[in-house]
């Protein structure tokens, strides 16, 4: 076990690195009943917190890395202390401070987001290869950005997201652009695995690269990306509008701009992203959409809105590895098939990677599809 001592010294390390908050708990042990982690296996955050503020903490234990930044334990707390902040205090001093390892496929991940702008360590050459023929790479001089995410510009399934998105918005006569040539990924992993300084100049290239093309409104697919663009880019400066693919196209809709021409039959339910609903308050927008889609179905499973369960993936949590029978998803899964589900939508790509994953393992199990809310759409007005 690797204890820093003297004892004030890890405590004070970790309130500098954004931890402030440790003194505000009261050790009512609240916090570790709202954690999902303890659905599968022992997270008792409580007991970190409590550590923390003492400064006898572990940081080589695996506690460090298993927050997933879900929010629910932030949402329950009586004493508003912002837990999450904490835990990425915690992982900031094991990056900066080289105190204990940071998990390997992270730092893999990290490393791939310094070299090539992002986690899979793909060409940053190949960013716009996704906006392939029957999507065309638009080139105007909107202020429209639309930024797909790293993932759904390089991983082939979710590539399928980025040109359903594209083919939408065209159909739709938004005048928007890419920049490939440009963007890197927006930081948010990094940012929350503790590495401060990547982050900063992630967040300092891709300002400059929007503001010198004139943008002033962001459409994302990601919740990842729509949350530190919207809190912690603006905090950094920047003046752009930002919007989630799902409030779009709600807006689209409501306006008469989205049409749909052919009916869905399908039984849908939908899985509120953590950053989306319990991070940033949108439940509705999602549902008005699928609602509009003809022919769709939806169905509510236990856990939705503020409510909703984590599939896992945030604060960094989908570049580490995850046991079999620690995956959220699973649990998540079985409620989708408990409510007959033929369709699992949502509007994540983290989310994605994470449901595609489980589903495999319920292959012959469960017969559900696994689809992004704007391949449906892309199938209503098909
Ligand atoms: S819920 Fe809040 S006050 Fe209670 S133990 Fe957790 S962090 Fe401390
Ligand atoms: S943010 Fe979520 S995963 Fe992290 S400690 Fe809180 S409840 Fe657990």
């Amino acid at each position: 076990m690797a204890l820093i001592t003297p004892f004030q010294e890890a405590a004070a390390l970790v309130r500098e690195a954004g931890g402030l908050e440790l003194d505000q708990c009261y050790q009512c042990g609240l916090c570790t009943g709202s954690c999902p982690w303890n659905l599968v296996r022992e997270f008792p955050v409580r007991k970190l917190i409590h550590q923390a503020q003492l400064g006898v903490i572990d940081f080589e234990a695996e506690y460090t890395w298993l927050c997933t930044t879900c929010r629910s334990c932030v949402q329950c707390c009586p004493r508003g202390v912002d837990i999450i902040d904490i835990m990425k205090a915690m992982r900031r001093v094991v990056a900066e401070t080289g105190v204990s390892k940071v998990p390997d496929s992270l730092w893999l991940a990290v490393s791939n987001i310094a070299g090539s702008g992002n986690p899979l360590g793909q060409p940053a050459g190949q960013r716009g290869d996704w906006a392939t023929p029957p999507t065309k790479k638009a080139k105007t001089d909107s202020g429209i950005l639309y930024f797909p995410c790293c993932i759904p510009a390089y991983e082939p399934r979710l590539k399928k997201v980025a040109q359903a998105t594209a083919r939408i918005l065209e159909a739709a006569g938004v005048d928007y652009k890419i920049l490939p040539e440009v963007e890197n990924c927006c930081g948010e992993s990094v940012r929350k695995s503790g590495h401060e300084n990547l982050f900063q100049s992630l967040a300092q290239k891709n300002m400059q690269a929007f503001s010198n093309a004139g943008i002033n409104k962001i459409i994302v697919n990601s919740p990842h990306c729509y949350d530190t663009f919207k809190k912690e880019y603006t905090e950094l400066g920047a003046e752009f509008k930002v919007i989630h693919i799902v409030q779009y196209l709600s807006q689209l809709i409501d306006e008469g701009k989205l049409k749909f021409s052919t009916e869905v039959k399908k039984k849908v339910t939908y899985h509120d992203s953590c950053y989306l609903a319990r991070h940033n308050g949108i439940y509705d927008e999602p549902r008005h959409v699928l609602e509009s889609i003809p022919g769709i179905e939806i169905v509510e499973m236990p856990d939705i809105k503020e409510n909703t369960l984590c599939c896992g993936g945030g604060g960094g949590r989908i570049w580490m590895d995850t046991k079999k029978n620690e995956r959220f998803s699973d649990l998540r899964l079985q409620q989708a098939k408990n409510v007959n589900a033929e369709v699992l939508a949502l509007s994540c790509p983290y989310c994605m990677l994470n449901f595609e994953d489980s589903l495999i393992d319920f292959q012959g199990a469960v017969s559900m599809e696994i689809k992004d809310i704007v391949e449906l759409v892309c199938e209503g007005i098909a």
